[in-house]
């Protein structure tokens, strides 16, 4: 039976039952009751309410100010309010995803509004990795029965390896080739970034970059070399976007996916288009500055760059992406190697 992340619901990792306290609970019992149950997260409530959790990064925040009189204080004040939640019918990409895009390590489980438990990322991947290796070894059995049933080809073999190695690029959250993204997490990823940006009106900005004349690329050196130039492409882009976040720490990270054959996407979460052209003209930069080597000498690069922002051109993840592949086509239609603004 093959498994899908979408397949895994949230009721099946979920930790059995939280340690629950209520809100005026001081400081140092509330660090004590984490200790002794050796946990990261403790829920806080007002009666039959949640209203807060407390995390070892909160357990952090209280050493600033910290005095005598900090360990007697109730923990509602250092705790964070209103925390993000999950459903208990939710799916494993969804909850994990939420969870990456918030930045957060625990997250409280609601079922019609009533909690029912609490999933750490770390259930969450340990959960994961044991389904992974239940059904690798299923999958071996299975060969095993067939070998005993009749004289299997190698080529049977090789079916159903490859009818593996499907399923587990179906779970997985990035492309094999170039080890970024894949689109299916790009596209979750965005829609909760749009609900994000809209929650706290802020902008977010997206890029859809494409490589020029890479069909010319593909013919003459023929698709091996063409993917090898994928790889060392999205190694640039990745390079070029991990030192920005560096940079500007404070600002949520921004993501590079692989949206298609030979098409790009960087999400740029609380940036405004000015902002996004300058990391798309870097991006430019990056790609046509220098040569990539081949076994058969160097080949210059250039690839095309569109740029849209949100709410300013489109009011939704696809509205987005529309514009910013719209831009992207007029950055062709003026000559290519350069980088269009929606609308423009
Ligand atoms: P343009 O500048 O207008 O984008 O021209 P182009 O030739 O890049 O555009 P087009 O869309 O016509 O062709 C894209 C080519 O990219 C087609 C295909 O040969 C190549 N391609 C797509 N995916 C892959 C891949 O995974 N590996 C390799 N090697 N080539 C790919
Ligand atoms: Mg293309
Ligand atoms: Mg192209």
């Amino acid at each position: 039976m093959a498994i899908k992340s979408n397949d895994i619901r949230i009721r099946e990792w979920i930790s059995g039952s939280p340690i629950v306290v209520e809100q005026n609970t001081l400081l140092i019992d509330a660090v004590k009751a984490m200790a002794n149950h050796g946990i990261g997260a403790l829920l806080i409530c007002e009666g039959e309410k949640l209203v807060g959790i407390f995390t070892e990064r909160d357990m952090f925040k209280c050493f600033i100010n910290f005095s005598e009189k900090t360990l007697n204080a109730p923990v509602s004040g250092f705790m964070t309010k209103n925390p993000i939640t999950a459903q208990l019918d939710e799916d494993y990409n969804t909850v994990y995803i939420k969870m990456k895009t918030h930045n957060i390590r625990h997250i409280p489980i609601l079922d019609n509004g009533k909690l029912v438990g609490i999933v750490s990322i770390r259930d969450l991947l340990r959960y994961y990795h044991n389904k992974l290796e239940t059904e690798v070894l299923n999958a071996t059995k299975e060969i095993d029965k067939l070998e005993h049933l009749v004289q299997i080809t190698e080529d049977d073999r090789i079916n159903v390896l490859v009818n593996e190695i499907k399923k587990y690029e179906e779970l997985s959250l990035t492309d094999p080739l170039t080890e970024l993204y894949n689109k299916r997490y790009f596209q979750n990823r965005l829609t909760e970034e749009v609900a994000r940006c809209q929650r706290y009106k802020t902008k977010l900005s997206l890029i859809f970059a494409d490589i020029d004349n890479f069909k010319k690329i593909n013919d003459h050196y023929g698709h091996e070399m063409g993917d090898h130039l994928l790889k060392g492409i999205s190694q640039r882009l990745i390079g070029e976007i991990g030192e920005l976040s560096v940079i500007s720490r404070l600002r949520r990270s921004d993501i590079v996916a692989r949206y298609g054959g030979e098409e790009f996407v960087v999400i740029l979460p609380e940036t405004g288009k000015e902002g996004s052209l300058i990391v798309a003209e870097r991006l430019r930069n990056v790609i046509g500055d220098s040569p990539f080597s081949l076994e058969n000498g160097p080949i210059w690069i250039t690839m095309s760059f569109g740029v849209a922002e949100l709410p300013h051109d489109a009011q939704d993840a696809s509205g987005l992406i529309k514009k910013a592949d719209t831009a992207m086509y007029n950055a062709k239609k003026q000559g290519k190697n350069r980088v269009m603004i929606a609308n423009q």
